[in-house]
């Protein structure tokens, strides 16, 4: 039955009790009392389902409130995870611009002292072998009285990039001391280290800058040694040094290679 004929039919139980004819009918006070009854459980009825709707309304509005600030900080924490992103990469592209500044001569851009011990002590840990030159510039002294400062810094840097470009990847050349530099030469022998020193030495002196009138330039003497099993960067260092030593004592503008002990 809808509501509609549901008020109807009441209505018509009323009409027929408030008609006179039907006064003192056996039926008019059952029926009064039970559109009585009808009418307290309609308005019980209506109560419960006003208290289950507002109830029903409210937990729907209670969802929605924590739907909400759930997506709230799920944005929150979107933003703060893409703001920690860029942060991390930010720091790790100073780490490597830190370490780069730490291990690079500033004036050469070659690997500094530090990155060549570094280097060093992993090939004596690893227990590799390699070649060890030292080359030195042949009276660079000369060149900064003469010329002038700036102009000894402009041959060191063409002599840099001179070595830098001949050198194989896996070759690390640095800067030494102040016009000396240090080539590693990774799983090399004495033999074919020798060949490579020899050529960038004629590379060198045919690197020139000018001073203005005339083009410079400059020789090399290099001192040469490989590295016996178990021998510690030191020790290596010292003999391709007295190797050098020996080059210059010889007259300069020449390699000349320590034999191993
Ligand atoms: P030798 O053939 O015996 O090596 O003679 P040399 O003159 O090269 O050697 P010495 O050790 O007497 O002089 C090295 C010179 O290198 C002295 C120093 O002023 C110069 N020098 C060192 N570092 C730099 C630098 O960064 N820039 C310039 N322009 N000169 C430098
Ligand atoms: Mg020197
Ligand atoms: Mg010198």
């Amino acid at each position: 039955m809808t509501e509609h004929e549901d008020a109807a039919l009441l209505r018509r139980v009323e009409a027929l009790l408030a008609d006179p004819d039907h006064a003192g009918h056996p039926l008019h006070e059952a029926l009064a009392e039970l559109l009585a009854r009808h009418r307290s459980q309609r308005h019980q009825l209506e109560r419960l389902v006003s208290i289950s709707d507002r109830y029903q309304q409210l937990a729907m509005e209670a969802r929605q409130v924590t739907q909400k600030r759930y997506e709230r900080s799920l944005r929150r924490q979107q933003k703060l995870s893409r703001i920690s992103d860029g942060y991390q990469a930010m720091m790790r592209e100073r780490n490597k611009a830190l370490h780069r500044a730490s291990t690079l001569d500033p004036l050469t851009q070659l690997a500094n002292r530090r990155l060549i011990d570094e280097r060093l002590r992993q090939f004596e840990v690893a227990d590799r072998p390699y070649t060890l030159a030292l080359l030195d510039i042949d009276h660079f002294k000369r060149i900064n009285d003469r010329h002038g400062h700036d102009v000894g810094d402009a041959l060191l840097v063409a002599i840099a990039e001179t070595l830098r470009e001949a050198l194989r990847d896996y070759d690390l050349c640095g800067r030494w001391g102040g016009e000396e530099f240090l080539l590693l030469f990774a799983e090399t022998g004495l033999d074919e280290a020798w060949g490579i020193v020899e050529r960038l030495r004629e590379s060198v002196a045919g690197v020139g800058v000018s001073d203005g009138n005339r083009r410079l330039s400059v020789t090399l003497s290099a001192g040469l040694c490989e590295r016996f099993p178990g021998e510690s960067p030191a020790e290596t260092l010292q003999r391709a040094d007295q190797a050098l030593l020996r080059a210059k004592r010889d007259g300069r503008n020449r390699s000349l290679a320590q034999p191993s002990p």
